[in-house]
């Protein structure tokens, strides 16, 4: 099996720049992690995907990135998180939603997902995160998100994501490239980078014995490339109890110790991984006290 990477290169004179991913074994583990049903398996899929390449303009383990696909559709909220050292993870609402497959034998991700809003926050370590917002506009994601770059930050790009399931549930092949055009790309480029870019509809298919840098290759030859980098992400969940303690502590300790008077204790999930972290009552008395104690 070819490892996942990403390839990020500069084609047509430097005037588009092109990330493709390799994602098969990313998705593989999400399918594994929250038993996703095909549906899901290729929204999250894409949605990991593309927030991965998106994940290579952050500098370092610091920086984060995440993306809520909003729609009215049954999967409910579509989340992915990535940091700058590509740990990519996330999840689905409703994670074994089973649709119809579209007349074309296609998963129906457009249908799962609905109408509603993209947001996509970046936090570069400065002040205020930056906050991106758009329309969900077809819900297959890659359209979704070439109106992302578009609207949000007025980058001309084009956009395609692939998963491809196995019988047995397993990820086939799972994909994607963002084409994009530099400021002040000329005519020429533009239309060249265009027509590449309509073939892309089988991404994962393309791709499939392929690295991200060998399909940059195969499908951009001719164009004059310039690799800039190459990236190995990975699924990998970042939570903790210092990430749960917070979720405790939002309870306020009035509700904290009536739950556990209750239950007897105090369970936070972690919704990426599906790990549970329970809280008994010294822990929970041990985090509000030193709560209380702070200045
Ligand atoms: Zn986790």
């Amino acid at each position: 099996m070819i490892k996942d990477s990403i390839c990020k290169a500069l084609i047509l004179d430097d005037r588009v720049q092109v990330i493709a991913i390799k994602s098969t074994e990313m998705v593989g583990e999400a399918i594994r992690t929250h038993n996703l049903s095909p549906v899901c398996a290729a929204a999250l899929g894409r949605t990991l995907s593309i927030a991965a390449m998106m994940a290579t303009d952050l500098n370092g383990e610091g920086e984060n990135l995440s993306i809520t696909i909003k729609g009215d559709g049954p999967i409910g909220s579509i989340v992915a998180a990535c940091d700058g050292a590509l740990n990519v993870r996330g999840y689905v609402d409703n994670p074994q939603l089973e649709l119809p497959l579209k007349e074309n034998g296609k998963l129906d991700v457009s249908r799962a997902v609905g109408k509603g809003k993209i947001t996509v926050i970046q936090d570069m370590g400065l002040k205020a995160p930056y906050v991106g917002v758009s329309d969900i506009v077809s819900g297959e994601i890659a359209e979704d998100f070439a109106r992302y770059f578009f609207t949000s930050l007025q980058q001309p790009t084009a956009v395609a994501l692939g998963v491809l399931i196995e019988r047995d549930l397993s990820c086939f092949s799972a994909g994607g490239v963002i084409i994009r055009f530099m400021p002040d790309c000329p005519e020429e480029a533009v239309g060249k980078a265009e027509e590449l870019a309509a073939k892309l509809g089988e991404i994962s298919r393309l791709m499939k014995d392929l690295s991200a840098r060998q399909f940059i290759v195969d499908f951009f030859g001719g164009c004059g490339i310039r690799y800039t980098d190459e990236l190995f992400p990975k699924y990998r969940c970042k939570c903790g109890r210092q990430v749960t303690d917070r979720v405790i502590l939002s309870m306020g300790r009035e509700e904290a110790f009536k739950t556990l008077d209750e239950q007897g204790e105090l369970a936070a999930i972690c919704h990426f991984c599906n790990k549970q972290y329970r809280y008994g009552r010294e822990q929970v008395k041990a985090l509000f006290d030193y709560l209380g104690g702070l200045p």
